[in-house]
């Protein structure tokens, strides 16, 4: 019979959750929730430990909106002097829950941010750092099914330009996991299935060799598309090339904390996963999924 920690026993050693090795624990770790200093999310770290303890899972890390110095998209992130209240809170809570909680970030990639970006992340003191892409430039966002982005471009050539900020968010070598890494479905726009292929499959590659991980996000089954990020399909290649995942529900409300987890498991396993990624200070060990 396997160990489960003690409230508070949780330091910041490593190993660190091999607890969710547990019988009791039936559901994986989510490693991707925000809070209220992005500006489009409620409550605070602890309100998102406890919803995570109440739901069951095994560990939790909170990974808000990076701050950017540069004036990027200040409508959707903390300021960098927020940064530090965001590291209070977090650390006001961190031992005070019956599971591992995690410090960590969604950090944005960009033309442009990559030295600051490399030179930030390093400074903080992060358990796990997720790198997304939500711009294809300044004015084509992906959280809108009208506007600009799908009204000047072609469905493929969007793919193609994200998968090409993909591909450079990972050969940084600066983010641990990929963020929902097919987002331009979001709202049912697909390229054709040969295009697809040709987009995605070098992107995969390249995220093989560099030993990222991408995340299972469930909050793509509350969106248009009905589905996780990434597709079954997706996930599938994905696993032919041992790229490691982790699970994220991507919560901007503490109650969907771990949402639709039992399915993100089940898609894990039906793809051929036997593990996922467990993080502490950005080191990685592969465990067992429940
Ligand atoms: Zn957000
Ligand atoms: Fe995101
Ligand atoms: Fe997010
Ligand atoms: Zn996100």
């Amino acid at each position: 019979m396997q160990k489960v920690p003690a409230i508070g026993s949780f330091g910041n050693d490593f190993p660190l959750h091999d607890c969710y090795i547990a019988a009791m624990i039936k559901l994986p770790p989510d490693y991707h929730t925000h809070t209220e200093l992005c500006r489009h999310a409620e409550g605070r770290p602890g309100d998102y430990f406890r919803a995570a303890a109440a739901r069951g899972l095994p560990a939790v890390a909170c990974t808000d909106h990076s701050p950017a110095p540069d004036g990027f998209d200040p409508e959707h992130r903390m300021t960098t002097d927020e940064f530090e209240v965001y590291e209070q809170w977090f650390r006001e809570e961190q031992d005070r829950h019956a599971l591992p909680c995690l410090f960590g970030i969604e950090a944005d990639w960009y033309p442009g941010c990559e030295l600051y970006m490399a030179e930030w992340l390093a400074a903080q003191d992060f358990d796990l750092v997720i790198g997304s892409v939500h711009y294809l430039d300044y004015w084509a966002f992906f959280h809108s099914s009208i506007g600009q982005l799908w009204e000047r471009e072609d469905v493929g050539q969007v793919w193609r330009q994200y998968f090409e900020l993909i591909r450079q968010l990972t050969a940084s070598g600066m983010y641990d996991i990929i963020g929902h890494i097919d987002l331009p479905k979001k709202f049912g726009h697909r390229p054709p299935d040969s295009e697809f292929r040709e987009i995605v499959l070098p992107v995969l590659d390249v995220i093989a060799g560099a030993g990222t991980a991408i995340e299972i996000n469930t909050s793509g089954f509350f969106h248009p598309v009905a589905e996780a990020y990434p597709s079954t399909q997706i996930l599938c290649w994905a696993r032919e090339r041992n790229i490691p995942i982790t699970f994220g529900s991507d919560s901007h409300k503490p109650e969907r904390v771990g949402n639709r987890f039992e399915d993100a498991l089940a898609l894990a396993k039906e793809a051929g996963y036997a593990h996922s990624l467990q993080f502490s200070k950005r080191r990685k060990t592969l465990c067992p999924l429940p």
